[in-house]
């Protein structure tokens, strides 16, 4: 992928402010989640309101908010980031969150949030890729909201396989004390931020974890949200 700065990601048309990184045409062009449950952020007929599942069995976060499904273009930058090395588009991505969490907060009164945090990364896994995605984006978007950023709030406490090749049942009992909390959080709403939601278990688990701490409410935000 190329990383010439001044140049849009996707279409690799000058950028107006190079800061951007993705145009506004291409920004545009994206889906956007719109006509998605509000809490479990997959499609649902009626977006105000919490679809069948949700009432059904209710995730132990409040909202959800994601820019748009795993699909390319959105996905092949997605991937960049966390496989290519490609941390500079870490605010670029950043600012496509931005822009959904404002949509939300205009179109179904997304409650603002007072800290956010990120999804940790084993201490290994954290080493080997330089970075941690989550945390990459967490900055740029804890400085535009106005609000808190511990980048140390979440640690895992032992490496947990990689999720993907669990099933759900394997994926549960893998998590289970995985994570540790590191300060308090009694009455704050908070935001956890996450790259790709796809079953939805690591950020359930930190949920449930912030929530029995003290935690107010949790949203998730993330880039994509999948199946
Ligand atoms: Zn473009
Ligand atoms: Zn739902």
């Amino acid at each position: 992928m190329l990383t010439v700065p001044g140049l849009c990601w996707l279409c690799k048309m000058p950028l107006a402010l190079s800061a951007l990184g993705i145009c506004s045409v291409c920004t545009r062009s994206l889906q956007w989640r719109i006509g998605t449950c509000p809490q479990c952020g997959l499609p649902a007929t009626n977006p105000s309101l919490p679809c069948g599942r949700c009432l059904k069995k209710s995730p132990p976060w409040q909202a959800l908010v994601a820019v748009d499904d795993y699909i390319p273009p959105l996905s092949g930058l997605v991937h960049a980031l966390k496989f290519s090395g490609q941390s500079a588009l870490a605010q670029p991505l950043a600012r496509l969150l931005l822009l959904a969490i404002l949509q939300a907060r205009r179109h179904r009164a997304l409650a603002k949030v007072d800290m956010v945090v990120n999804v940790p990364l084993y201490r290994r896994r954290h080493w080997r890729r330089g970075y941690n995605q989550s945390d990459l984006i967490c900055r740029p978007l804890a400085r535009w909201l106005g609000c808190r950023y511990e980048a140390g709030a979440l640690t895992r406490v032992h490496a947990t396989a990689i999720q993907h090749q669990l099933s759900a049942r394997q994926r549960k009992r893998n998590l289970k004390n995985a994570f540790r909390l590191e300060l308090p959080v009694d009455g704050l709403h908070i935001a956890i931020v996450d790259d790709v939601v796809t079953t939805g278990s690591t950020v359930a688990e930190l949920s449930r974890l912030l929530l029995r701490s003290g935690a107010a409410s949790v949203q998730v935000w993330c880039l994509c949200r999948t199946l």
